[in-house]
């Protein structure tokens, strides 16, 4: 069998596997420091998903002269993550804020401008100033297209700096030593068939998050989590999976976001009653209070019966206050989705929102020097040797069990900056690298060739549906022990109808049937450890909202969930939060009570 397909081996020192903003910020450093790079993508690198990234990046740059302050940020993210995140890598990502983002404006982003010429900041959820008295102005935005603008700066950046692109190819799994070193990956090459064995000193994933686990979700049909699939099958954990962010603002029924730069620019939510009520959720901070916090009070106004419609399932954001020049100017593709979207001129009427999955707190779990770790009981800083993560696939973990907005795309960057240092810092580019054996990367093959001939009766679409509508009614904002249990139920059978699958193209060009099937069943994989991970969970904590623990539980909880899969099955294991700094400079921030 795997003579029928055509193999091809390559070999370099680091193979980049993503080319979003994580995978490219990667790539460049790494080109630039003189090894011999190469990035995988599935999608052409400027389609990846941080090219919709709306509102910012963040950085206590206090541009907009509010006295911002890099201890400022780390506190608004150590509360904003509600204790989860790790504070020596919350340190390490505020700080290396300034420069990095600094670098990006260097290498050419076209960052919106204030008027003395340095880059406009805007304010967001959950960002302040002096520890909570005031509204911080942080993040650094180009109009309402940060994505964009830094995803084809850094795509620039990697090309002058001779990084080799293998775009269109899909990598299917991690290549692993029995002495758990990672040797390498596979991968199709969706234009004409063909596979490949990449070999290299280290392979980054860098394949971002799994929102198309969901029904409704902000994120890109290619966000499948990849890459956290990858490391459950080479037998490794994943962390903290359980958090899953909910966005305020998703369009009513279409789910595309509307960014929070639409708040920060004094945009507000009100219920049927024309209430703007997060005054009564959140006090200080209203509408720009941190997401788990607005999508819960979003939801608790749609069961109390103060939603908007027929079916009272959605609330209204308001712009029309705001003057249309500042619309037109800071927020211009905003008012195009709601045009496009909700068929809503935001200038002059509301637009109807609702919560939607947004972004995947947990990941593969790593230090702040991107590599990956492998907690063990003994060791539960252990590395894997060959292997890094970065990006919306990694759990650094710095947004603990909720992200603040404009943080991601801050993490993609300092993060993919870090991997670079510490590669050119731990590989010795005089070693050659080791051999592949001749049968590794067999298993891939093998599963292409089973996957491609599936003559089952339920196409790829139908077990995906299944699927979201679980996650989406089992696994969402609110959770109890009860639905989690009756989800898992459901969610097993799905799993099982796998086996049922039917694809209807054979061929090995452009088989966008197979490769929504690997999807599939990646994203499987990860649906049962986010279901498992939030029934294990017995407390409320961030964007995991338990109806039957409603409270925090440090005594008990204060610790990384990790999760193994072994046969679809899945157990647990923890690993400390890292409740230290890296320096002196900073003190701890200890738990408090988290209130807006
Ligand atoms: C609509 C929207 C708006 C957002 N706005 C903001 C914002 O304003 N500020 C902010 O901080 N964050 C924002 N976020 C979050 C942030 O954009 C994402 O978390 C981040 O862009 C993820 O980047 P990444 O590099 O990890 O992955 P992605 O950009 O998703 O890229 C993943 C890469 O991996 C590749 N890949 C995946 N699987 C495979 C495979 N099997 N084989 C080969 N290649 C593979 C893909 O081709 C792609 O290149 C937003 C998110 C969304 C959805």
């Amino acid at each position: 069998m795997a003579k029928d397909y055509q193999l091809t081996d390559h070999v370099y020192d680091v193979v980049v596997v993503g080319a979003g903003g994580a995978g490219l910020r990667a790539t460049l450093g790494m080109a630039a420091l003189g090894l011999k790079t190469a990035s995988i993508t599935k999608v052409f690198s400027t389609r990846s998903h941080t090219v919709a990234a709306q509102g910012g990046i963040s950085a206590a740059l206090n541009n907009m002269n509010d006295g911002d302050n890099w201890r400022y940020h780390m506190y608004d993210t150590i509360k904003g993550s509600d204790w989860l995140g790790d504070q020596d890598a919350i340190e390490y990502m505020c700080l290396n804020a300034i420069p990095a983002v600094i670098e990006l404006e260097h290498m050419g982003v076209p960052f919106s401008r204030t008027e003395n010429g340095t880059i406009y900041q805007r304010k967001f959820g959950g960002h302040t100033i002096d520890y909570g008295k005031s509204m911080a102005q942080r993040s650094c935005a180009a109009a309402d297209k940060t994505g964009h603008a830094i995803l084809h700066t850094l795509y620039q950046q990697a090309l002058k700096h001779k990084a080799l692109f293998f775009n269109e190819f899909f990598a299917i799994d991690l290549i692993m030593d029995k002495d758990g070193t990672c040797r390498g990956v596979t991968a199709l090459s969706l234009e004409d068939g063909t596979l490949h064995r990449f070999a290299a000193h280290m392979i980054v994933l860098a394949t971002g998050g799994y929102g198309r686990a969901y029904l409704s979700c902000t994120s890109a049909h290619t966000c499948t989590g990849d890459g956290n699939a990858m490391i459950l099958r080479a037998g490794l954990p994943l962390q903290d999976m359980e958090f899953v962010q909910f966005h305020p603002t998703g369009i009513y029924t279409a789910g595309c976001l509307m960014s929070e730069g639409a708040r920060g620019e004094g945009g507000y939510l009100t219920n049927s009653e024309g209430e703007r009520f997060m005054e009564r959720y959140a006090p200080h901070a209203k509408d720009l209070a941190s997401r788990d916090v607005v999508s819960r009070a979003i939801t608790t106004e749609l069961q109390a019966g103060r939603g908007l419609g027929p079916l009272k399932d959605h609330v209204y954001l308001h712009l029309e206050h705001l003057d249309p020049k500042i619309i037109h100017e800071r927020l211009p593709g905003i008012t195009e989705t709601a045009r496009i979207f909700a068929g809503v001129d935001a200038t002059k009427e509301p637009i109807p929102v609702l919560p939607t999955v947004h972004y995947n707190m947990g990941g593969i779990p790593t230090n702040h020097l991107a590599e990956v770790v492998n907690p063990t009981k003994e060791n539960p800083e252990q590395i894997v040797p060959g292997l890094m993560a970065i990006g919306e696939g990694a759990c650094v973990s710095v947004h603990g069990a909720n992200r603040l907005g404009t943080n991601s795309l801050l993490d993609l960057i300092v993060f993919g900056r870090a991997a670079a240092y510490r590669a050119a810092e731990v590989i010795h580019k005089e070693t050659a690298v080791k051999p592949l054996r001749p049968q590794d990367g067999q298993e891939a093959i093998e599963k292409i060739d089973r996957l491609r001939h599936a003559k089952g009766s339920l196409k790829v679409s139908e077990i995906r549906l299944n699927m979201q509508r679980i996650m989406q009614n089992h696994c969402a904002v609110f959770r109890t022990k009860e639905h989690l249990e009756e989800g898992i139920k459901k969610l097993n059978n799905v799993v099982s109808s796998f086996q049922d699958v039917y694809l209807s193209d054979r061929s090995l060009i452009w088989n966008s049937d197979l490769v929504e099937a690997l999807e599939l069943e990646n994203l499987l994989q990860q649906s049962l450890v986010t279901i498992h991970s939030a029934l294990n969970r017995t407390e409320t904590r961030g964007a995991h909202a338990r109806e039957d623990f409603p409270k925090r539980d440090d005594k008990n909880w204060t610790k990384h969930t990790v999760a193994h899969l072994k046969k679809d099955k899945v157990s647990f294991t923890y690993r400390p939060v890292h409740l230290y700094t890296l320096t002196p400079e900073v003190e701890v921030i200890p738990p408090q009570e988290r209130v807006y």
